[in-house]
């Protein structure tokens, strides 16, 4: 099938596009046709630790990356080096074309490159809109010598609040609105966490965990929202553990173990590339890795996995109150490595305030 690249005046359904997602041959840090983020030699070291040590690596735009791997991987810290939350040991990498190194996480946002966290970083003692507010870039009021005039902010004030509602609404958070958002439920807060990223207007949406800690039904319509966000012309790159989830929603997986890429491609072929078996039964490391019970329990969970549905054909055409005060079940997690980590990035529990 021969695929031609739309003009301008064409507009993509990003759902439907079935244009190739690497250019040449697949494989770890393969070359994508439309790359949005590329990033080369990016190395992160704790002490001893090399949490990171990526030598090529691209996101393909307008397309669902997921990003898997065993506890420990290094991709929180990945997350982190690409959105100026952390800073790199080497490397450099670019946004739309912007060199990003050594930007602050502040401005990285602003340009359209947006994160959530594992856990998430909610303001409780704010209202929901109070926390909307605070993802809008650009509110001249901040600024001393436009504060005293109002005509410079009001406007934009009111256009803040309109686009601070719309999205509420969206992600049926409207009812919650003057509620302290220490008052919403760990999934509550992993959506408002979401819908105020999308307040900078992003290009690129990356999501680490999103559906960790997060009740099964409000996971359904997380998806969905995922999903929604391609639909509506946004990359999305994720982090996730659940197989079933990754598979079902993602255009591509990159696989990450001890800091480096050692596979990307579709999910049905990267799930059965032997790095990526030893990677996912890394991350159920209760599981004997390599045993042949290891082996058949994989088998059976991707065979499984055949059958399962995730998300819904309604993507975004939610129930009105679901999600809401609900009793908070934690989705069960493998236990960990390594209890002594020095971080709290294996904390599973929301527990942000
Ligand atoms: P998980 O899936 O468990 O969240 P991960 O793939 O996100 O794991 P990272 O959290 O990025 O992995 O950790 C990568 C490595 O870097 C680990 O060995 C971790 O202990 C180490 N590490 C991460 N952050 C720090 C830190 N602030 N100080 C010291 N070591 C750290």
């Amino acid at each position: 099938m021969s695929h031609r690249e739309p003009t301008t005046a064409e507009t993509v359904d990003y759902m439907a596009d079935d244009r190739p997602i690497a250019e040449g041959p697949i494989g770890p840090g393969c070359s994508k046709r439309d790359p949005i983020v590329v990033a080369d030699n990016v190395t992160r070291r704790f002490g001893g630790i090399t949490a990171v040590d990526v030598e090529h690596l691209e996101i393909p735009r307008h397309k669902i990356t997921a990003l898997i791997g065993p506890n420990g991987a290094g991709k929180t810290t990945l997350f982190n080096l690409l959105t100026g939350f952390d800073t790199p040991n080497s490397g450099s990498w670019q946004f739309e074309g912007t060199n990003l190194s050594g930007m602050s996480s502040y401005k990285v946002a602003r340009l359209g490159m947006v994160r959530t966290f594992q856990l998430t970083k909610v303001m409780g003692k704010l209202t929901v809109m109070e926390n909307m507010r605070l993802g809008a870039s650009e509110q001249p009021g901040e600024k001393l010598r436009n504060a005293l005039f109002r005509g410079v902010w009001g406007q934009r004030e009111k256009d803040i609040t309109a686009q601070a509602e719309g999205l509420l609404a969206k992600f049926r958070l409207d009812t919650k609105r003057d509620d302290y958002a220490a008052s919403l439920s760990g999934g509550q807060r992993k959506l408002l966490e979401m819908a105020r990223a999308l307040m900078v207007n992003p290009a690129l949406v990356m999501l680490d965990e999103p559906m960790a800690g997060v009740n099964p039904a409000l996971s359904q319509s997380l998806l969905d929202h995922v999903k929604n966000l391609k639909a509506e012309g946004m990359t999305v790159l994720f982090v996730e553990h659940d197989m079933h989830v990754v598979r079902h929603i993602a255009d591509w997986v990159v696989v990450m173990a001890e800091g480096k890429i050692v596979a990307e491609g579709p999910p049905a072929a990267v799930m059965k590339d032997q790095a990526v078996i030893d990677a996912y039964l890394g991350a159920h490391h209760d599981v004997d890795l390599g045993s042949k019970q290891g082996i058949e329990e994989l088998e059976a969970d991707l065979a499984a996995d055949e059958e399962s549905v995730v998300g819904t054909a309604d993507a975004g055409i939610l129930s009105r109150g679901e999600g809401e005060d609900e009793a908070e079940t934690l989705t069960p997690r493998p236990p960990q490595h390594d209890d002594s980590r020095p971080h709290g990035s294996h904390l599973r529990k929301d527990d942000s305030e």
